[in-house]
């Protein structure tokens, strides 16, 4: 139990059985909070002792994650600290004597029962309805028949959970949680290879580790008395546990490979910044005082505290997660949007097999100009940077090969726009180069057409064809505003001829 002068330390420990989880991430992230809420320290702990699950990737992939995620640890197998080693399996001969320990207190005894034994007995209760778990066939082995047998027969180590009473704990998130001993399983502790299980090794490690407080998913609530009952066989003070809710999506069922790619790196991957997705994943299972939803992490971490996160079931809305990220892609300086949007947009040509980097039409080299002017146009539109290949491709190049008609707006006709085009095409002349910005652009016409007497979908419609060839496409003013007088005028006499020649 932590006391007011000894410092908070929480632990980050993740199975390396494939690549982290966004839920991993969330935890880490609730626990990094902890930490700096309390100026603790996190150690980053491999467990690694489910050699059948085991994936050698996985633990690069974890550290890639947090890094990327800036989750930063005090303690762990990359950068070492006073209480390692901090794999695990490379912890083997530290939990021996524990394990010896517990074997001359009576608290383990041998199983012999085979898998097919096991599978016969679980069937069966599921056929009586009755709840699944181990019967205890080997609890009451005579001591001398149970040491003759483990000189012959391969066993594993069970814990002897005692069959009467409740193990209370107040978990820091939930309150008082109860459970009635009887109820609860003799766990495998130690395998019949010597290997620890997971329950064995965690109450070992978070103990030497000096670990004050346990933050962990609440799928471990029902293994937390078994963990209380090895803490009271070493006669260890148990930390404090504070379990966290099951993240859910929008349908409220948990989320799963049903709800998308939930790889942690698979957010950087499709363009969400690092900045919008701790802002969001803080704000999962937990709020600020006000109102505010846009938060830093430096101000996320001064009002956190662990206690206020709540124990119902945190729904992950990918909509207001593209939204956040959108607000954080807008307020990005414009040159550091560019350095981060730049190598989405290579791989998107590059991925339409485009590795020259020209222009798809022409063959033209992309100029850096036009690259960036188009950059920075769709900024503001972006809700993932994986989406600035196809924002910018109207830009860089827009279609020419459209049908004329498709210039004519809804209750126009070919005569009225091929007038409005020619109209455009003179006034546009007149417009100074210094005056192609969007909001000048879109001041200019929007006066001009008022000035005419023009349709608003009359004039703006065939210019922004002309402009883009599609009929779906930014506003014209944007896109005037990126290729410039010239090029617009140029497309603004294309469309007209394009469509005169069609009707003549
Ligand atoms: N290794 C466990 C997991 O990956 C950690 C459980 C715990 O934090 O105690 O879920």
């Amino acid at each position: 139990m932590s006391t007011s002068n000894q410092k908070e330390r929480t632990r980050f420990a993740p199975s390396p059985t494939g690549m982290p989880h966004i839920g991993s991430i969330w935890i880490a992230l609730l626990q990094w909070l902890h930490v700096k809420s309390t100026r603790g320290e996190l150690i980053v702990r491999i467990e690694d002792t489910d050699r059948n699950r085991f994936v050698p990737e996985s633990e690069k992939a974890i550290f890639e994650a947090l890094n990327w995620y800036g989750i930063t640890h005090d303690e762990g197998p990359d950068i070492g600290g006073a209480f390692g080693p901090y794999r695990q399996s490379e912890r083997l001969a530290i939990y021996k004597p524990y394990i010896e320990e517990l074997k001359e207190k009576g608290t383990l005894y041998p199983c012999f029962c085979t898998a097919e034994r096991l599978q016969e007995m679980r069937e069966g209760q599921q056929r009586d309805k009755k709840p699944t778990g181990y019967d205890r066939y080997c609890r009451s082995l005579p001591l001398a028949e149970a040491k003759k047998k483990m000189n012959t027969e391969p066993y594993v180590l069970r814990l002897k959970m005692p069959t009467e009473g409740e193990s209370t704990f107040a978990d820091k998130i939930r309150g008082e949680i109860s459970f009635s001993n009887a109820l609860i399983d003799d766990q495998v502790l130690v395998k019949s290879d010597g290997w620890p299980t997971y329950h064995l090794a965690v109450v070992i490690d978070d103990h030497l580790m000096e670990i004050t407080t346990v933050i962990r998913g609440e799928e471990w609530i029902s293994s937390t008395p078994k963990h209380l009952a090895l803490y009271k066989a070493f006669d260890w003070q148990p930390p404090v546990f504070a379990h966290v809710p099951l993240i859910l999506g929008t349908d409220r069922s948990k989320l799963s490979k049903r709800h998308g790619d939930l790889s942690a790196l698979s957010f950087r991957d499709r363009g969400f910044l690092p900045e919008a997705m701790i802002n969001f994943l803080a704000l999962l299972g937990w709020h600020p005082k006000g109102e505010k939803e846009m938060l830093t992490r430096q101000q996320i971490s001064e009002e956190f505290r662990l206690e206020d996160v709540h124990a119902a079931g945190a729904i992950f809305n990918e909509e207001k997660l593209r939204w956040m990220n959108g607000q954080y892609i807008k307020a990005l300086p414009p040159q550091r949007f560019i350095q981060l949007a730049l190598p989405f947009v290579l791989q998107s040509m590059v991925a339409k097999g485009n590795r020259e980097m020209v222009l798809p039409v022409s063959g033209k080299k992309i100029s850096n100009g036009l690259l960036e002017k188009s950059l920075l146009a769709v900024q503001n539109r972006l809700q993932q940077l994986d989406e600035t290949g196809a924002a910018i491709t109207t830009y860089l190049e827009p279609k020419d090969d459209y049908a004329g008609e498709l210039l004519i707006a809804k209750k126009s006709t070919a005569v009225n726009t091929i007038e409005t085009l020619k109209m455009l095409e003179e006034y546009m002349q007149t417009i100074a180069e210094s005056d192609y910005t969007e909001e000048m652009l879109e001041k200019i016409l929007r006066q001009f057409i008022t000035d005419k007497k023009l349709g608003v979908g009359e004039t703006l419609w065939p210019l922004r064809v002309a402009l883009s060839g599609e009929a779906v496409s930014p506003s014209p003013f944007s896109l005037a505003s990126v290729v410039g007088k010239q090029e617009t005028i140029n497309r603004i006499t294309l469309a007209s001829q394009k469509l005169s020649s069609q009707h003549e």
